[in-house]
């Protein structure tokens, strides 16, 4: 426990801590959110999350654990709407926050998720008179360099980044490689970034018995079981996975499960990407060979880690990556792309195998290696569990929150009496307030 606890305003625009994760835009922003708010919570600290409705018969607030309030902010539609269309809502979002706040007593810091937040804690600092913490998850500029055209969000996204970058009192980078992204697109100055990476429930997620797990689950015993698992979208590079598939030989008897979408049946109306990676699985000739299991819950996960061989995840790049590690401390080794938050928690081999994204042979050399090596491979998942106790639990990220937020209070609130922000929020630019 840090010296007093804090009481903090946690700002996660599009991703409730509530959501069902695994859909396009349901996925590790919202076990983030959830879990360092539940910790901060267990640590004796408050946090309010203010989330935007997506759902009409959702309550005003919910007490989502001891310490932890969620509370649901009237912005746009209530109803879904895709991430890349809610910043003309977030005028709306930080006045509505604003009135649900002011009158609820003193916030000793904010903490945005994701840019649209970000935006909301400028607009909020002055008003709260509190300091700003500013998680990215993703940055436009990143997300741009990899997806191109195909990228959706509006052009402000980066004015804004830069702003927060400029005036947010600390920034959180999940790790090296978002280190240095801050520092080389969007010349972050190093004194005002923390690094603290992102961390798995070893309470939910913990090694067992694979024969039992895949009884459970109806799976053969015999077969090498390879698992993707996470929200569906291109660039998570599931097509990869699927093409090494039909460079295994026949003598492996293999099968590849693949975990998430919008429901529980997988349906290509709902996304469009699975619709993609089905007709892609026939025209490689592996389509008797994969599963696509459709979105699993929390509680369901745990079985598939367990019953497989090998976890897989190949993606053009990755802010983070949270499966990786709950694969770990589920004792499964990983093959991961060498991107990202991957190449800071997987061990090349220590924990399983790095390899290049959009790389189907060498992929498929490495799943023909631990399928070949199975005491490798549970070496490999022993030292994952471990890697994974040792430097990646919730507790110990939100330890390393309270003291930022610790830091922050003692040190930078002052200053905000006498400075607002450089730059003038998006909206004010915008006149829409
Ligand atoms: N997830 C889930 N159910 C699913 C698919 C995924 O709960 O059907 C969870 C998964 O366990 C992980 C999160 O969604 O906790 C994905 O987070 P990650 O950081 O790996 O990827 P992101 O969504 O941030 O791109």
């Amino acid at each position: 426990m840090t010296e007093r606890p804090f009481r903090i305003a946690m700002i996660s625009e599009h991703a409730s801590p509530l959501a069902l994760a695994g859909g396009v835009d349901a996925g590790g922003q919202n076990i983030y959110v959830d879990s360092v708010a539940r910790e901060l919570g267990a640590l004796g600290h408050k946090v309010d999350v203010l989330t935007r409705r997506d759902d009409p018969d959702l309550p005003e607030m919910v007490q989502m654990a001891p310490g932890v309030r969620v509370l649901h902010i009237n912005a746009g539609p209530p109803g879904y709407v895709p991430k890349e269309e809610l910043l003309d809502w977030m005028p709306a979002f930080a006045h509505q926050a604003q009135k649900r706040l002011i009158g609820q007593g003193a916030y000793d810091a904010i903490h945005a998720n994701f840019f649209m937040s970000g935006w909301v804690g400028l607009v909020l600092r002055p008003v709260l008179k509190a300091p700003l913490v500013t998680t990215f998850h993703a940055l436009g500029l990143v997300r741009r360099e990899h997806q191109g055209a195909a990228d959706g969000f509006p052009a402000a996204r980066e004015a804004i980044e830069r702003s927060l970058v400029q005036c947010s009192d600390r920034l959180i980078a999940e790790c090296p490689q978002d280190r240095s992204d801050l520092l080389r697109l969007y010349e972050a100055s190093p004194e005002r970034i923390d690094m603290i990476p992102c961390g798995v429930n070893t309470r939910a997620f913990f090694p067992g018995d694979k024969v039992e797990a895949r009884k459970r689950l109806g799976l053969s015993p015999h077969e090498f079981v390879i698992l993707q698992l996470g929200r569906i979208v291109p660039r998570k590079g599931i097509d990869n996975v699927i093409r090494s598939m039909a460079l295994l030989p026949s003598s492996v008897p293999s099968r590849l499960f693949v975990v998430g979408g919008e429901s529980r049946t997988p349906d290509p109306q709902m996304t469009p990407e699975l619709g993609r990676l089905m007709r892609l699985a026939s025209a490689v000739g592996v389509a008797d060979r994969m599963t696509f299991v459709g979105q699993r819950s929390r509680a369901e996960l745990r079985d598939w880690y367990v019953a497989a061989d090998v976890f897989v995840t190949t993606p053009w790049y990755e802010p983070f990556g949270i499966t990786p590690l709950e694969a770990m401390a589920c004792g499964t080794p990983v093959i991961g792309s060498n991107v990202g938050g991957i190449c800071h928690t997987v061990r090349d081999g220590v924990t399983g195998y790095l390899v290049h994204p959009k790389n189907p042979q060498e992929l498929a050399r490495k799943l023909l290696d631990l399928h070949a090596r199975p005491r490798l491979a549970q070496a490999f998942g022993q030292a994952g569990v471990e890697r994974v106790h040792k430097h990646f639990t919730w507790e110990r990220v939100a330890r390393e929150f309270a003291t930022v937020f610790e830091r922050v209070c003692a040190k930078e609130k002052p200053l905000l009496r006498m400075h607002r922000p450089a730059v003038r929020p998006y909206a004010l630019q915008r006149g829409m307030l």
